[in-house]
């Protein structure tokens, strides 16, 4: 198999894959030959866009809506994926939101929908393809964790409590499904430059990270690829943070 093809043949969802993180991981995994279908909330013109991107490198790709914390909405974008492009072999679990909130306005619909969005939506997704997966034998679940998940966080604890849930959600579903071949694992970036991160680019957040500078989506993106293309590494979060934290 070609070095750089190496995800040839398989089919990959990636939520929240209309800009940012997401879009980055969405042409990385097609520059490494899978189909890879990119979901959207609302941008359904940037979603377009980077299908079209991929489709100008040669590679297959679609564009699918749906809010990745309604039930309904899931199982009826899987659907399309499935009919589309095929059985997901690769899940990426990047859809997020990061609304900055401090302990005193911290509401509980913040709360609720920032844990609905950002872990409910795993555990959906994740219910949703693993049925294919485990028919297939192989799988790849990757879940876009967070710096926050074990660090103070600079946008609030209702985004820790997400992110340090989905690690958990991470090591659950790997000690489950390792025995057939479906491995699980977190990527936990540090502040990266996208819309999410606006609020902590103003601030000068690069200036407190030991390199110096935020990250790029491509680095992340870098990171993806590796836990996708190994079988042997499951259950783990790799940090991708510019050295803010060493794990
Ligand atoms: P972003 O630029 O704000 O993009 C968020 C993406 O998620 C968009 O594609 C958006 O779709 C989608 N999305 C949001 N809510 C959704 C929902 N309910 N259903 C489906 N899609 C939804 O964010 P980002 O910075 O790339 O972050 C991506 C992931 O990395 C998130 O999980 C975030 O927590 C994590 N992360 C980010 C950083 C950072 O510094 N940027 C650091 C650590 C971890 P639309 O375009 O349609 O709105």
């Amino acid at each position: 198999m070609d070095a750089h093809n190496t995800l040839s043949g398989r089919v990959a969802l990636v939520t929240g894959g209309s800009r940012g993180i997401g879009r980055a991981i969405a042409v990385a995994l097609a520059g490494a030959g899978a189909a890879v279908a990119v979901n959207y909330r609302s941008r359904k013109d940037e979603a377009e866009a980077v299908v079209a991107e991929i489709e100008r490198s040669g590679g297959r790709g679609s564009a699918v809506g749906g809010d990745v914390s309604v039930a309904a909405d899931v199982d009826t974008m899987v659907g399309q994926v499935v009919a589309g492009l095929g059985p997901v072999d690769i899940l990426i679990n990047n859809a997020g939101i990061g609304p900055v909130r401090d302990i005193d306005e911290l509401t509980e619909e913040d709360f609720d929908r920032t844990l609905a969005v950002n872990l409910k939506s795993a555990f959906l997704c994740t219910q949703a393809v693993v049925p294919g997966m485990r028919a297939r034998r192989w799988g790849r679940i990757v879940n876009m964790s967070s710096v926050a998940a074990r660090g103070g966080g600079a946008l609030g604890v209702h985004y820790n409590a997400s992110k340090a849930g989905l690690e958990g959600l991470t090591r659950g579903y790997a000690a489950r499904l390792a025995a057939e071949q479906i491995t699980v694992n977190a990527v936990a970036p540090g502040p990266v430059d996208t819309e999410m991160a606006a609020p902590l680019k103003a601030a000068g957040v690069a200036a407190s990270l030991p390199v110096g500078r935020m990250g790029t989506p491509e680095e992340v993106a870098d990171a993806v690829l590796m836990v996708v293309r190994n079988g042997f590494l499951t259950g783990q979060a790799i940090a991708v943070n510019g050295g803010r934290i060493f794990t």
